[in-house]
């Protein structure tokens, strides 16, 4: 009988061994730790942010390959896996879903049941050190070889092995992209936010991808026709101040954007367009001239963060507004707080590695490489990553189902 094996019990081996056991095809998953779906439990704070209903391609780093396996599996058939494997789910902000349960430990569950089920067979405990092609009585096949020197042999290879997959574990001559944490909070030069830690803004990040954007951008305070044109990457959302820099989901999504040394900006105020804040911030001080620059600004943020926009313009904080220039200012910089990147807060709680094998050397359609009939690469392994919100974890889903599909057809064909 024709056998597939599985290498990593994550999410999108989970969901590739289930659609290639469905098919009839006996199916083995080695996962080297002592349980599958790890991983899982871990994700979005352990409420496990599955999919978003609104999912696009443009939000991952290779929106076409990503689109085309979208074609190939469209989301709502990712949800229609999990609503008939028993989960039920719910759609909260931003179209972010999740279990019903609010535990990502119900997700495992199911997927167990639904391993069961389908009489895939786990091992767990089972570290795999390289795979490679084999031929065994004239037939083509794949040889997977264990840490601890043991070997058996398949007749299709799914690789899901997640993020910075080690060497050996595909054939030397597909392309490999270097691999780097995203997905983080950022450090940053803290000069302008001391004292910030542990506030939380809803904000948008932009970068200063051409330093002739920023000053754009205050065109239209002057000249209401002109239209900014800036076309760099944008971030919405939570922004928590934190001592090293920034952090939340805005800042998690900007780290795929930005290098060190970049300058992010933070526009505290992204509901309002420039004139409004100026006009805002112009119409309080002349209702309340008696008020300093720091009780205006902390009726529109925390008084705090309130402080440091007015330091961060040069304005005393502790005197009144006198000119409507510095309404203008105060509104500026509330618009481009501006902090200097120096990396990734901590790589190793970093939730993607971007790189990985690179898609073009793989079908879309089915996930398996084009050199070599026979192995499949799904999930993180692949140079794919996506913004907050349950993307990366719908691209593992996407590309296992569809790799449990394709290597069920490859082996019965
Ligand atoms: C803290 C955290 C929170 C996250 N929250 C979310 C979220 O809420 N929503 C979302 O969409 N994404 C989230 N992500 C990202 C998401 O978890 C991953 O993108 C997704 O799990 C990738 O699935 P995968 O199957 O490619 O790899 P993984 O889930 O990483 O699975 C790979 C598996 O392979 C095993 N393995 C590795 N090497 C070998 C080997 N040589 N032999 C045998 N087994 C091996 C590993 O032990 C692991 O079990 C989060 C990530 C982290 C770290």
């Amino acid at each position: 009988m024709a056998r597939i094996a599985v290498i990593g019990g994550g999410a999108s081996g989970l969901v590739a061994a289930i659609e290639a056991a469905r098919k009839g095809v006996e199916t083995v998953v080695f996962e080297a730790a002592d349980r599958i779906g790890r991983k899982i439990l871990a994700t979005g704070n352990g409420r496990c942010n599955i999919s978003n209903a609104d999912i696009m391609s443009d939000d991952y780093n290779r929106p076409e390959f990503v689109q085309a396996a979208m074609n190939a599996l469209p989301p709502e058939e990712v949800q229609r896996f999990f609503s008939d494997a028993g989960l039920l789910s719910l759609e909260e902000d931003e179209g972010r879903v999740y279990p019903y349960s609010n535990k990502a430990a119900t997700v495992v569950d199911v997927l167990r049941l639904c391993l069961d089920e389908a009489g895939v067979e786990q091992r767990c405990g089972a570290p795999v050190r390289s795979v490679a092609p084999c031929r065994r009585d004239g037939v083509e096949g794949w040889t997977v070889r264990f840490e601890d020197g043991s070997e058996q042999d398949f007749d299709a290879v799914i690789v899901s092995v997640g993020g910075a997959p080690a060497k050996g574990l595909v054939p030397d001559d597909i392309k490999y992209i270097p691999t780097h944490p995203v997905l983080a909070g950022l450090k940053t030069d803290t000069a302008n936010i001391k004292g910030l830690s542990g506030i939380r803004v809803r904000a948008r990040l932009y970068l200063d991808t051409d330093p002739a954007d920023l000053s754009d951008a205050w065109m239209d305070v002057v000249d209401p026709d002109f239209e900014s044109d800036y076309a760099g990457p944008e971030a919405s959302g939570e922004v928590l101040f934190r001592d090293y820099g920034i952090s939340g989901i805005a800042a998690f999504d900007m780290s795929r954007h930005v290098r060190p040394g970049q300058m992010v900006f933070i526009d505290l105020l992204p509901d309002l367009d420039p004139q409004q804040k100026v006009d805002f911030i112009w119409e309080q001080t002349i209702a309340h001239p008696n008020r300093t620059a720091c009780q205006i600004m902390s009726g529109m943020l925390p008084s705090r963060v309130a402080r440091a926009v007015v330091c961060a313009a040069g304005i005393d904080p502790d005197e009144p507004i006198v000119a409507e220039q510095e309404a203008v200012v105060l509104a500026m910089v509330s618009e481009s707080f501006g902090l200097t990147v120096k990396g990734i807060s901590d790589p190793k709680q970093a939730q993607v590695m971007r790189g990985g094998y690179a898609v073009k050397g793989f079908d879309p359609s089915t996930m398996q490489c084009k050199k070599h009939p026979g192995l499949f690469v799904t999930g993180e392994s692949l140079d794919i990553d996506g913004r907050c919100g349950g993307y990366n974890l719908h691209w593992a889903w996407t590309s296992g189902m569809i790799a449990g599909r394709a290597a069920a057809r490859c082996v019965r064909s």
